[in-house]
């Protein structure tokens, strides 16, 4: 099966160029697992008995590390304790464009025999290779591959070896969000700070208490952990917005350039480079009888009276800090500049800032 992708690139001159790239799916790519009688492989590398001589675990696993893992914990995977590990060719990839140090390594590893690493071309595979969703991120669509790939080699495996505790698939990840998905589409993930410290124990590089090792308690500190990174990452969101209020409520209103972003069915999304601060400017006023609105999704543009609103068009706007609900302050912009009637705003009066005195020396 042959897919092809295109794209287009900026060239170093300046101008842009058009790739289209060949991409192949094949059903021939085997998990190269010792359990599985399915695949119609020659030779395996992953072991039967996948254990790590440790009281980690209790039942046989491979380890799926992301690329953060990786790039990050290298010098654990290195250790001889740490075998039968899949490396996805995602992985692989991303690796090699971070680190070229870390990709020896990783390399180095995949071809050392008692190490039973093995690369899983998962972009080939007709089963494990995804397409880039519309606004995915590059990063969020490599993460997303990670965690197919890890599903399937769960289910993979789980119709080749019936009985019940058989070999499991962990995913080893230090993102918050991928934890999240994974678990969401049944995958066993360990977070990061706990895979640290557990990688550490199992090569004897630290020690730690038996209670950590007790695999309710292991979720409940994981989880725990996991909430409050959440609620630090809460805490951190409110304060730029708190920031970004006060500064602005100690300026009063303020007359900017900027430029649309966005068009909505009522209302522009204006970018203020100057601040780097994006805002909304509602047409529809909630208690009167607003403008005329025309919004047409080809375009995109919205019609407001006699003015037509495009992606990229210059505006000016007011920006100021409504505190009329003292719970919910929000930064407010208005139009001024173009100037429709009944819609824009005269210009605020803004005096001239006092020059900085000069220093003297
Ligand atoms: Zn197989």
């Amino acid at each position: 099966m042959l897919k092809s992708k295109t794209f287009v690139r900026k060239t170093r001159s300046g101008g842009v160029m058009k790739i289209v790239r060949e991409h192949y799916l094949r059903d021939d790519i085997w998990c190269g697992s010792e359990v599985c009688a399915e695949c119609k492989q020659e030779s395996t590398v992953l072991q039967r008995d996948a254990c790590i001589e440790s009281n980690l675990c209790s039942y046989p696993h491979y380890v799926i590390p992301d690329t953060n893992v990786v790039l990050h914990q290298i010098d654990v995977l290195e250790d001889p304790v740490i075998r039968n590990v899949i490396i996805l060719q995602t992985v692989l990839q991303e690796v090699r464009h971070r680190s070229a140090p870390v990709y020896k390594r990783l390399k180095d590893m995949i071809h050392e025999k008692e190490k039973f690493f093995y690369a899983f071309t998962n972009e080939h595979h007709r089963e494990t290779f995804i397409e880039r969703e519309p606004g995915e991120s590059a990063n969020d669509r490599n993460d997303r591959a990670i965690r197919v790939a890890a599903q399937w080699y769960s289910q993979h495996l789980k119709t080749s070896e019936s009985d019940a505790d058989g070999l499991k698939v962990v995913l080893l990840t230090n993102d918050q969000g991928n934890k999240q998905k994974a678990e969401e589409s049944g995958l066993l993930v360990y977070a990061d700070i706990i895979v640290h410290r557990l990688l550490a124990v199992a090569i004897a590089a630290d020690s730690t208490y038996p209670d950590l090792m007790d695999k309710q308690k292991q979720s409940a500190l994981a989880n725990n952990l996991n909430y409050r990174h959440k609620m630090s990452q809460y805490a951190q969101r409110a304060s730029v917005a708190f920031h970004t209020q006060l500064f602005f409520k100690s300026r009063g209103i303020l007359n900017e350039e900027g430029f649309v972003l966005f068009v909505r069915k009522n209302a522009i999304i204006v970018l203020i480079p100057k601040f780097g601060l994006e805002g909304t400017v509602f047409f529809d006023a909630k208690d009167k009888a607003g403008p005329k609105l025309v919004f047409d999704e080809e375009g995109p543009t919205l019609n407001v009276e006699q003015h037509t609103f495009r992606i990229f068009d210059k505006v000016k706007v007011t920006i100021s800090l409504d505190a009329s609900n003292i719970q919910h302050q929000k930064i407010r912009m208005s139009l001024i500049d173009p100037v429709i009637p009944g819609v824009s705003v005269p210009a605020p009066e803004v005096e001239p800032q006092a020059k900085k005195p000069k220093l003297d020396h």
